[in-house]
């Protein structure tokens, strides 16, 4: 496609820089078939011939050592003034250490003296000039038009023949994203937002300059480089932040982070270097201590094991392998504790991996939506289970089901719900709901919504994870909920630390002031219980009592 612009069959001018004569000569035997040779016999020189030739050279090869000026403060030079940087700069040199300078210094690649092999030194000459006309005919024509930066098909072909070459391993996937863009655009308006995109594309681009590096914007506000590894990341991070600054949306506001992926990769997948560059930059998503994530091999096993338990679900519904436990919660606080109720964790029994804990498989069932249809299956066989056992034993004992801040979403929901108690014959307070706070950080309103509607119908809500977010009391003022499920971790350390017993304090006392029931979890010891009693806490979950169990063996804790 190139030849349109630079001309069908015309022949390439090389630029040969080297202080020996016969060098040159060498050199220039093996290169005239196929380029138009032209030469200069130091640094100095070869800027006179740049200077002169107008753009018509399309690659350099640079001896290092020479009088007047050197190979390197050739490039030196040639990297802060830019004006030549996309003419590509290869070395020619005897040692070893040099190369790796040079190439830091901003070459692209190296040829080693003595030449014994044309053809080798012909087709890399071939190779970069291809490269840099590709570069610089998708700078023209193929960019994405609100920051200039390359489309995401051309970025993909690009980086595939850079990494056809040599230089794929000092090079690294990068993934860039902004956290909460979507604020910026909210808060500042969308001019503002359009403002910080178009400067991060300026810097990315001023990184590049005299580098191999590449970027695109892949999404709203993902970017995608290519670049040579840095030595330092944060760096980078710092330059854009404090660019970002200057314009007067502050860093609190505008957080960026990556995503580093420095495994060499097959240059056929591309794209998947660059997933799994964004699966790194996931990782430290709302992570105010770390704004880089490294993609390594820990990274890519869990990811396969990930992608394993994805595959794996669909027959695991089918075959039964997901179980429902049950772990009962005591009513502590009149006499002897008295069974009250329970709540349904499920359980995956994987035919190869065994027993796996919910703790591994809904994080990652939340990423992908699948927890929802997981949820539904343990709603359904929790309420058949309460069902049962009012037969069995005349009495109700109600089973809280967790709902995941996914289902919070599903528009159904609450004819999903009222359906699966009426099926059953239940009463809707017969199914109380667990509903994690963090819920609520993600989007309060449609929180608001869905409890409003569950309990104009009857349910129950049951506040769960209480006290581990943000905005916990602003939340009570919004959401009226129906009892307090305080957070393990005060109960852990509410004996050996002060502030987590006063914490457990305080949640008892706006429950008390709520008129709602407070449960504590993870509750393992009899001190812990002898505790919370003292402060006045109605229900006791945990292993003081019981794990969570298979229904049959719960049956004992209803038979007393
Ligand atoms: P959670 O809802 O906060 O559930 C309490 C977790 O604490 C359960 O872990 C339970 O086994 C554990 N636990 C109970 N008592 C004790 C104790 O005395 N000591 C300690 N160390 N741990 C105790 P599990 O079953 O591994 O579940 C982990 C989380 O997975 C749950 O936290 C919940 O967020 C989620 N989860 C479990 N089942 C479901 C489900 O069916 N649907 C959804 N959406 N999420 C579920
Ligand atoms: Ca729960
Ligand atoms: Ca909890």
């Amino acid at each position: 496609m190139y030849t349109e612009i630079f001309g069908v069959g015309s022949k390439r001018r090389v630029l040969v820089v080297d202080d020996e004569y016969i060098n040159r000569e060498i050199l220039g035997n093996m290169l005239c078939d196929k380029y138009d040779v032209i030469y200069a016999g130091n640094g100095e020189e070869a800027f006179e011939k740049l200077q002169e030739s107008d753009g018509s050279i399309s690659l350099i090869l640079m001896d290092l050592m020479m009088p007047v000026m050197t190979g390197f403060e050739f490039l030196d030079k040639y990297r802060t003034e830019g004006r030549f940087t996309d003419i590509p700069v290869i070395v020619m040199t005897q040692e070893e250490q040099a190369e790796a300078e040079a190439i830091k210094a901003g070459a692209v690649d190296f040829i080693t003296k003595p030449y014994n092999m044309p053809e080798v030194i012909l087709a890399r000459c071939d190779r970069i000039i291809n490269l840099f006309e590709q570069k610089k005919l998708i700078d023209s024509t193929e960019n994405d038009e609100l920051t200039g930066l390359y489309s995401k098909e051309f970025f993909f072909e690009y980086v595939k023949q850079l990494m056809g070459g040599f230089i794929k391993d000092d090079m690294d996937a990068v993934v860039l994203d902004i956290e909460h863009f979507h604020l910026v655009n909210e808060i500042y308006g969308h001019k503002k937002g359009d403002f910080v995109l178009k400067k991060i594309s300026d810097i990315l681009r001023k990184q590049f300059e005299g580098n191999l590096g590449i970027a695109c914007r892949a999404e709203a506000d993902i970017f995608y480089i290519y670049m040579d590894r840095a030595d330092d990341y944060q760096k980078l991070i710092n330059n854009i932040t404090k660019e970002l600054t200057d314009i007067k949306v502050t860093p609190t506001t505008v957080r960026i982070r990556l995503g580093v992926n420095s495994e060499a990769e097959d240059e056929a997948s591309v794209q998947a270097m660059f997933e799994h560059a964004r699966i790194a930059c996931n990782l430290v998503r709302g992570d105010l201590m770390n704004q880089i994530g490294y993609y390594d091999k820990k990274l890519h096993d869990k990811q396969i094991y990930n992608e394993k338990l994805v595959a794996d679900f669909d027959s695991s519904i089918k075959n039964g392998d997901f179980k429902v436990y049950y772990q009962p919660k005591y009513s502590v606080l009149h006499g002897e504790p008295m069974l009250s109720s329970a709540e349904a964790l499920v359980r995956w029994i994987h035919p190869e991996l065994g027993m796996i804990s919910p703790g591994e498989f809904i994080p990652l069932f939340e990423d992908n939506g699948l927890v929802q249809k997981l949820d539904q299956f343990v709603w359904k066989t929790a309420a058949s289970q309460v069902k049962e056992w009012k037969a069995k034993y005349d009495l109700t004992i109600p089973i809280s089901v967790n709902v995941s801040r996914i289902d919070i979403y599903n528009p159904d929901i609450v004819d999903l719900m009222v359906g699966i108690v009426e099926s059953n014959s239940l009463k809707p307070n017969e199914l109380f709901l667990e509903i994690t706070e963090s819920a609520y950080a993600d989007d309060a309103a449609r929180l608001i919504e869905v409890v409003n509607e569950l309990r104009v119908k009857g349910f129950e809500i049951e506040m769960d994870d209480f006290g581990t977010g943000y905005s916990s009391l602003g939340m009570l003022t919004s959401i009226p909920i129906d009892a307090l499920k305080m957070d393990m971790s005060f109960v852990r350390k509410m004996l050996d630390d002060d502030i987590s017993h006063k914490l457990v304090e305080l949640i008892i006392d706006i429950a008390k002031h709520l008129d709602v029931p407070v449960i504590a979890e993870g509750v393992e010891t009899e001190e812990q219980l002898e505790e919370l009693k003292r402060l006045g806490c109605d229900l006791i979950q945990g292993y003081y009592f019981s794990k969570p169990v298979p229904a049959v063996e719960f049956e004992k804790f209803i038979q007393g």
